[in-house]
């Protein structure tokens, strides 16, 4: 009877297993393909004034629906896509696509700002400021719509040859954010130099700060550094409203988590955001929790 009972567990596990070994056997040249036939898209995730609860923007997140694979993740594909010489082509489209939806929401938002992630490698890709300055012309979106995000460990690997690109991209009035602060190692002396405007908290330390003494600690000293550098500070991976309570009261700017939406397809976000903003304002935004 048990057998019975734990036979359609071990299928899916079996399945499980089944697809991650699949995924470990794609390569550059099925992303290759993937990308030409246009599986590859951006999908965007809001990010949310915590204090009132209003849309302050979003960020692009890559998604591959591959044909032969399924739905395959941007850990697995975002790697390949930087050891097949991919990445540029691929951020390029990110960019694209990002821009061409910052235009579609300006007249609504004029405040609205699009994040989009840039990897390691085109940190010392020294053409790539205009290129993007250019595209920015082209589709007619003001430098402030678009920020570009960069991981902790990414920037401060190479402070000196990350700084030439970011500085560049920031003088042109574009934001760059500290991505997955905390988790890799920087000197606070560099962060202090480079041009960040906006600091964003790990998911992982956000996820238990109510209840890890350990990581409200850290989630409230960033928050501190952030505000004493002059930047805007996001706290990613918000999954409930007594976390986005708290960190509002904390002082902490802007959320973004699955308690206000995963990321989602262009037609959709516009549907969801219009379905937000017609929520009563008191349970958009967020109030300080009685003691
Ligand atoms: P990230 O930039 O830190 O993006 C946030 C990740 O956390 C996303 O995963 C998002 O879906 C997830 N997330 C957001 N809110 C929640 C939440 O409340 N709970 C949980 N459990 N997860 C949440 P995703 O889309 O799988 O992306 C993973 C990473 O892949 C990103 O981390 C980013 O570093 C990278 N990535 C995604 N798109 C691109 C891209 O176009 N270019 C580059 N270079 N990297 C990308
Ligand atoms: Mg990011
Ligand atoms: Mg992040
Ligand atoms: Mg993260």
């Amino acid at each position: 009877l048990l057998r019975g009972a734990l036979a359609p567990f071990q299928e899916a596990a079996a399945s499980r297993r089944g697809v991650d070994s699949r995924l470990s056997e794609i390569t550059a040249d099925d992303l290759r393909r993937g990308l030409d036939r246009g599986e590859v898209y951006a999908a965007f995730q809001p990010k949310i004034d915590l204090s009132t609860g209003k849309v302050t923007g979003c960020e692009a997140l890559a998604r591959w629906d591959s044909a032969t694979f399924g739905p395959v993740g941007p850990d697995v594909f975002i790697p390949l896509a930087e050891q097949g010489g991919l990445i540029k082509t691929m951020t390029l489209r990110m960019l694209r696509d990002s821009m061409t939806f910052a235009a579609a929401f300006l007249p609504t938002e004029p405040k609205f700002v699009v994040a989009v992630n840039l990897s390691a490698t085109l940190l010392s890709d020294t053409s790539l400021p205009e290129e993007v300055e250019r595209l920015l012309a082209e589709i007619g979106v003001p430098a402030r719509s678009l920020m570009i995000e960069v991981t902790e460990t990414t920037a401060m690997a190479d402070v000196g040859r990350a700084m030439d690109v970011l500085l560049r991209l920031r003088l042109k009035g574009i934001g760059i954010s500290m991505d997955d602060f905390g988790t890799g190692y920087s000197s606070l002396s560099a962060l202090a130099r480079m041009p960040f405007s906006e600091l964003k908290i790990d998911r992982s330390f956000v996820k238990d700060c109510l209840t890890d003494a350990d990581m409200w600690k850290i989630v409230s000293s960033s928050v501190a550094i952030a505000h004493q550098y002059n930047m805007k500070v996001v706290a990613e991976g918000i999954e409930d409203a007594a976390t986005w309570h708290a960190l509002d009261a904390l002082g902490c700017d802007i959320g973004q988590g699955f308690e206000f939406s995963r990321a989602l397809r262009q037609d959709a976000f516009v549907e969801w955001y219009h379905g937000w903003m017609a929520r009563p304002p008191a349970t958009r935004a967020a109030v300080v929790p009685l003691q």
